[in-house]
């Protein structure tokens, strides 16, 4: 161990001896021929000519040391289930979920959609592609029909693994009735549609098309699929994200370039160890769920704890609050990961139950995905007496973009209100957002941008659209070809970096990321919609949520406060229906007109400044001061 400035360094100066080195971390079947091959920027593709198989270095590889040992454990307050896998059990498991895939007529490239709730067998399910090079992409299964039909067309899966029902505090949720509407409004149909049944949500099969789960595990049972061989520069798997257009990204992610960038993050930023539990509260769907919760810690041969329920109910079902700290005692949790919502939402428990169970195997606890408040900090960080280390990344890198290297330097000290400093392989810079110029004095507030090439792991391109990717990601900042990450930042004279919010119409919702453009063009479908507004606004428990303004196309919505009540109705349960309730706006305001430029331009910021209280700024170019006013006036602000 020595110093991570000089670890840094290292990897900026020198970066293919870099990464030759920490590509030794796993398994190749074939070494790789060039460790980075830059030579068509800004695509940077990382362990050209190796060959190896990410579910080969997550299960097959543990079984000459730790076939005994824990590999996925799977528990739901939902349903009282409880389930361990050794990494024997998994690998044959897998092996089997690999045999259906492939009797269903899944072959190497071939996309499978994965819609999921946190159950083992969504684990299974992607290992299983992994094995036969299919690619997945798994959605989130918050969302609802709407947001699931458009991945099902970009995707265009051949199989489709789903589930009857995931459930939320108590409440079934079924996902067959949303996956069938979805495959219907798609204009793809996948070939086979795979459903684990759980019991808790009767499900029509359709023939021929529909099959269950238990049923294709049972028939396969003791196959043995042999990893397929892949090139480290083909692709592992896509994952949606929100941008700016309504349209969501498939980020796409490599192989080889993935495998090393986890593995040597479990090492140097985690320091998770083998044979210990790795145990993150995210969910399969989002980037944390694929990176942390399935193959970072099964690279490294933890065992993976993987949580079905909310933070505030125990073991035994009851409401109590103590269940993470529960599972820490009952696995010895090592290594935690959460985000600061759900630490905000353990906040308004009983302290007392930190200090209920015996947390002496946990060493420290990662939080992501949205700023961490000090006070959230400080509580958490008090009531465990274990180090908080925040980490700033992005669906798009797949591993921590600034945070702290324990593995390299324990002793590297935190700053609160900073997730630290940039990690190993990225080339941060703060960029001024109109010349592009570099800002290098202390405390300078400009666009937080990446200088290719990107290290291992990090995203390939958009699926199917390279030109989206180079035009989205590299040409933001003007006169420079760097990645943006869309979000302000500065840093201070230590070289600690601060994020200050994104610099475009992403929002924020406890941790996940929601495209504000997505949610207005859900709204404007409805008939009544003429005009419609988003912002995210600032909440103490979520970080923010979204905020609608909308004009009515008829009627007395726009100045009768029942009939504007009605049409928030009708709207809310609009958003629900297609999007999910994770975009559901907290209010819908009707209002005559919307705050636009004289050139038309919506002033989002504006609107978003008056919900927060805050001065909006310059004004000049307003058209319509009285439309802000009524903003104002339905705010009472
Ligand atoms: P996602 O791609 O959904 O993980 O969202 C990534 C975005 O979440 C980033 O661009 C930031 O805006 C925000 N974010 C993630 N982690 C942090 C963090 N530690 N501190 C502040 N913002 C964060």
């Amino acid at each position: 161990m020595g110093s991570y400035a000089d670890f840094y360094r290292r990897s900026i100066e020198a970066p293919e001896a870099f990464w030759a080195e920490q590509a030794r971390l796993i398994d190749w079947h074939r070494p790789p021929e060039q460790i980075l091959d830059a030579s068509r920027p800004p695509f940077a593709r990382w362990f050209v000519g190796g060959q190896t198989n990410l579910c080969h270095n997550a299960v097959d590889r543990h079984l000459a040391q730790r076939a005994q040992q824990p590999a996925l454990i799977a528990v739901s307050t939902e349903t009282g289930a409880e389930r361990t896998w050794s990494f024997r059990e998994l690998h044959a498991d897998v092996q089997a979920a690999a045999a259906s895939l492939l009797a269903l007529g899944v072959g190497r490239g071939d996309r499978v959609l994965i819609y999921m709730p946190m159950v083992g067998e969504a684990i299974v399910a992607m290992l299983a592609c992994a094995r036969i090079g299919a690619i997945h992409c798994v959605v989130f299964g918050g969302f609802a029909s709407g947001s699931l039909a458009s991945r099902i067309e970009d995707a265009e899966p051949r199989v489709v693994v789903s589930a009857d029902a995931g459930s939320r505090g108590g409440k079934v949720i079924a996902y067959k009735p949303l996956l069938d509407e979805a495959i219907r409004l798609s204009r793809h149909k996948p070939a086979a549609v795979v459903l684990v049944d759980r019991g808790l949500a009767p499900m029509d099969r359709e023939a021929g098309r529909d099959h269950l789960w238990a049923e294709l595990m049972v028939r396969h049972q003791g196959a043995q699929v042999p990893c397929t061989w892949l090139e480290a520069t083909d692709v592992s798997y896509t994952i949606y994200t929100s941008g700016t257009t309504g349209k969501p990204k498939g980020v796409q992610r490599d192989v080889g370039g993935y495998a090393v960038a986890l593995a040597a993050s479990m090492k140097h930023i985690f320091d998770g160890r083998a044979g210990e539990t790795y145990f993150s509260t995210s969910d399969i769907g989002w980037v944390v769920g694929h990176s942390y919760i399935v193959y970072g810690p099964l690279i490294a041969g933890m065992a993976t704890l993987c949580y079905e329920g909310l933070p505030t109910q125990g073991l035994d079902r009851q409401p109590d609050g103590g269940i993470w700290w529960q599972l820490v005692e009952k696995y010895r949790v090592s290594v935690m990961f959460s985000a600061p919502t759900a630490v905000r939402v353990l906040k308004k428990q009983d302290p007392a139950l930190l200090k209920k169970y015996d947390l002496s195997s946990l060493r420290a606890l990662f939080l992501a995905g949205e700023p961490l408040d000090e006070p959230t900090a400080r509580w958490i960080s008090d009531g465990l007496g274990v180090p908080i280390i925040d980490n700033y990344w992005q669906t798009e890198s797949g591993w921590p973009i600034l945070t702290l290297a324990r593995g390299v330097e324990p002793q590297q000290p935190t700053r609160f209100g900073s997730p630290g400093v940039p990690m190993y392989g990225y080339r941060v810079k703060i960029l001024h957002e109109a010349t592009g110029e570099e800002l290098t004095e202390p405390g300078q507030k400009g666009v937080l941008a990446i200088e290719g090439p990107t290290p291992p792991g990090f995203m390939q391109t958009v699926w199917r659209d390279d030109a989206r990717f180079v035009d989205t990601y590299w040409k933001s900042v003007p006169g420079r070809s760097v990645y943006s990450t869309f979000d302000w930042g500065i840093r201070d004279a230590e070289g600690y970096y601060y994020i200050l919010g994104r610099t475009d119409d992403v929002i924020n919702v406890a941790g996940h990321r929601l495209g504000t453009r997505e949610i207005e063009e859900c709204i404007a479908s409805h008939a009544n919609v003429a005009e419609v507004a988003v912002v995210g606004v600032a909440d103490a428990l979520k970080g923010q949520v979204a905020m609608a303004f909308v004009v009515p196309r008829s009627g007395a919505a726009a100045t009768d406060a029942d009939a504007a009540r009605a049409l928030e109705g009708e709207i809310l349960q609009l958003v629900s229906a297609r999007l999910g309730a994770l975009a559901r706006p907290a209010r819908v305001h009707c209002v005559t007109g919307l705050p636009k430029t004289r050139s038309g331009k919506l002033l989002r910021r504006a609107i978003q400044a008056v919900c927060e209280r805050r001065d909006p700024g310059d004004l000049t170019t307003l058209d319509d001061p009285g439309t802000l006013q009524q903003v104002r006036a339905l705010l009472g602000a």
